[in-house]
């Protein structure tokens, strides 16, 4: 079982093909992306990084996240706030002016919950678009994060919301995170569970493979290994991240039944509304099984 590839979490040789896939999340292309299981860790990977991982990431790919013209607004605005009261129960009550980094900040939705609850939110993002829009919530740099500029043990918090997995290093990531992190900084990373019900079920049509977008995906207590490593101690580990749950089983019976057509903010709204209520049922039933579709770990810098 032995490989040319090495698990880029443990480090492992040992691995067996898991799915070959599409993009069925955005139909960017028609090209096909296998990934691996690492045998040692569980952790599943892509084989092959795309040379030019840009053209993967459409136009539209950030635009369906926010605001265009109430198209998948709602859908958002719930998301953001379940990211803001997961934030705001780990930190605490007294928030006021505490600098929070969000890693992948998109077009900005998580910043502004951040300035509204009263904390000076910063944001790195890959796409030049995305950090202008960031830039009306606070100070934001953009490009590779690991070359931005931030200064060492600077924040009191940094979020990737489902971030991690489309960095090609996502090791060094949280290494860097861990150096601009005050003592005592929170670490919050919200990914897909490769162990999860939902991924084990639907495999190459699962919509948190995201292929070829995502690259790695990590098990809860590999995460929670690898982070020890570096100096974090995990304090929790909350598998009722609900909406991107239902969000990943609706999705995956749609790319099962070959519904989907690189979409992902358009629909019936009712329709919308309906299917959030039906797999919201699954998702939470995996999750209390302890195999949540997705997963929020939070950590401590020690
Ligand atoms: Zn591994």
């Amino acid at each position: 079982m032995a490989s040319d590839f090495s698990c880029p979490a443990c480090g492992s040789k040992r691995s067996s093909r898991w799915a070959t896939s599409i993009d069925y999340n955005q139909a960017a292309s028609k090209e096909e992306f296998s990934y691996r299981k690492c045998v040692a860790c569980g952790t599943v990977y892509i084989e092959k990084v795309p040379a030019d991982i840009s053209k993967h990431y459409p136009t539209r790919y950030s635009q369906y996240r926010f605001f265009r013209k109430g198209v998948g607004e709602a859908e958002v605005m719930a998301l953001e706030r379940e990211k803001i009261s997961k934030v705001l129960k780990a930190l605490g009550n007294d928030v006021k002016g505490k600098k929070i980094l969000d890693v992948g900040s998109g077009q900005g939705g998580f910043m502004a919950e951040c300035k509204n609850a009263g904390m000076e939110p910063f944001g790195n993002e890959f796409s030049p678009d995305g950090a202008k829009k960031c830039r009306e919530f606070g100070e934001v740099e953009q490009g590779d994060f690991l070359k931005s500029h931030f200064n060492r043990e600077f924040f009191d918090a940094i979020t990737f919301w489902h971030s991690l997995e489309h960095l090609p290093n996502a090791f060094a990531a949280t290494s860097k995170a861990h150096s601009l992190l005050k003592p005592g900084g929170l670490l919050f990373i919200a990914v897909p569970n490769p162990e999860s019900l939902q991924g084990r079920l639907f495999k190459r049509f699962w919509a948190h493979l995201d292929a070829p977008r995502h690259l790695i995906l990590v098990p809860p207590m590999e995460l929670s290994k690898r982070l020890g490593e570096q100096g974090f101690r995990t304090t929790s580990i909350d598998q009722f991240m609900n909406d991107y749950n239902a969000w990943g089983i609706g999705m995956s019976v749609l790319n099962l039944l070959h519904l989907r057509s690189g979409m992902s903010g358009e629909g019936n709204p009712a329709l919308k509304a309906l299917g959030r209520v039906i797999f919201t049922i699954p998702a939470v039933a995996e999750s209390l099984v302890g195999k949540g579709g997705t997963y929020l770990l939070v950590a401590k810098k020690v």
